[in-house]
C-alpha cells in the first residue's frame, strides 16, 4: 500500500516540482551588452522546420523565454506557408561577450538572436551551415531582388510577439517594409528599428523576463510605426555645419553576480 502511494503520488509530485523548478531556474544579470545568464538552455540543433547555425560553437544557448519565442516563431512560419528558417547566434552557455572574433556588441544574456535572410530550403549541409552563403537584401543604396514577400512576412511574424522589444534591420529594409505594408496595420513596425549593417540578417531582442529582477531592460522604442521623419533622417547627408553632438557611451560594468557564473563554464 505504502509502495503504491509512493509510486502514484509522491514520486510524480517530486518529479513535477523538479521540472517546474528547472523551468524557472534560469536567471539573467545585467544588460544585453554587459551581462550573463545562469542555467541557459541549449536551443535544438534542428527540427523539421529549422536548422541552427551555431550549435557547433556553443552560441545556441538561450533564456527559456527565447526558446519559447523561437519555437512559436517556427510554428508561425510553418502555418504561414513560408519555408523553414535558419537560427544564428544567440548566446554562450553562461552569456557574456561572444568573444574576440565576434562583431556583436550584445548577445550577452540569452535574449538576442540573429535570424539570417537565407531560408533552410533546400536543407543545408553541416559545411554550408558553418560557412553560410548569406543573402543580402541591400546592395549599396538599393534593395535587392531578394527583398521578397516571404522575407517581409518573416520579419512581420518575428515582430508579432509581445515579448519582442526591438528588431534591428538596415534602414533600407525598414523603408521597404513601410512601403510594402502601406495601407495595412503597421503598428508592429514600431519594433523594427533601422540600424547600421543588418543587411543579411535581422537581430531580434526580447524584453527582460519578469522573474529576473537583475536583468536591465532597454528603454522602449518611440511610439508610432517609425516610417516618417525618423526613418528619413537615416538617409539625410550629415550637416557639416552642425555636426551631431558626440554621444558619451555609458561604460557598463559586468554585474558582480556574473563573476562566478562566467567562471563556472
Ligand atoms: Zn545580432
Amino acid at each position: 500500500m505504502i509502495k503504491k502511494t509512493l509510486f502514484k503520488l509522491i514520486i510524480p509530485a517530486i518529479l513535477g516540482y523538479c521540472i517546474a523548478y528547472n523551468a524557472t531556474a534560469a536567471e539573467i544579470f545585467g544588460s544585453y551588452s554587459k551581462g550573463c545568464i545562469k542555467d541557459a538552455v541549449a536551443f535544438p540543433k534542428e527540427s523539421a522546420y529549422h536548422q541552427s547555425l551555431r550549435s557547433h560553437n556553443g552560441r545556441n544557448y538561450a533564456h527559456p523565454d527565447m526558446v519559447k519565442y523561437l519555437n512559436d516563431l517556427i510554428a508561425k512560419v510553418k502555418a504561414a506557408g513560408l519555408p523553414p528558417i535558419l537560427i544564428g547566434d544567440i548566446s554562450l552557455k553562461a552569456g557574456g561577450d561572444l568573444g574576440p572574433n565576434s562583431d556583436h556588441a550584445s548577445h550577452n544574456i540569452g535574449l538576442d538572436v540573429d535570424i539570417p535572410f537565407v531560408f533552410a530550403e533546400p536543407r543545408k549541409t553541416p559545411k554550408e551551415l558553418k560557412n553560410l552563403k548569406y543573402i543580402y537584401l541591400v546592395n549599396k543604396n538599393t534593395l535587392t531582388k531578394d527583398f521578397t514577400y516571404e522575407r517581409a512576412e518573416l520579419i512581420r511574424l518575428a515582430a508579432s510577439d509581445a515579448k519582442v522589444t526591438r528588431i534591428f534591420v538596415s534602414p533600407l529594409i525598414k523603408e521597404g517594409l513601410c512601403q510594402f505594408y502601406a495601407g495595412q496595420d503597421r503598428s508592429w513596425l514600431s519594433k523594427v528599428r533601422p540600424w547600421f549593417g543588418h543587411r543579411a540578417h535581422m537581430h531580434v531582442r526580447l524584453a527582460c523576463p519578469t522573474d529576473s529582477p537583475y536583468c536591465v531592460n532597454q528603454d522602449l522604442p518611440p511610439e508610432g510605426d517609425g516610417c516618417g521623419q525618423e526613418l528619413i533622417s537615416w538617409f539625410m547627408p550629415a550637416d557639416i555645419n552642425h555636426p551631431l553632438p558626440k554621444v558619451k557611451r555609458q561604460r557598463l560594468k559586468m554585474p558582480v553576480q556574473c563573476k562566478s557564473i562566467l567562471n563556472r563554464d
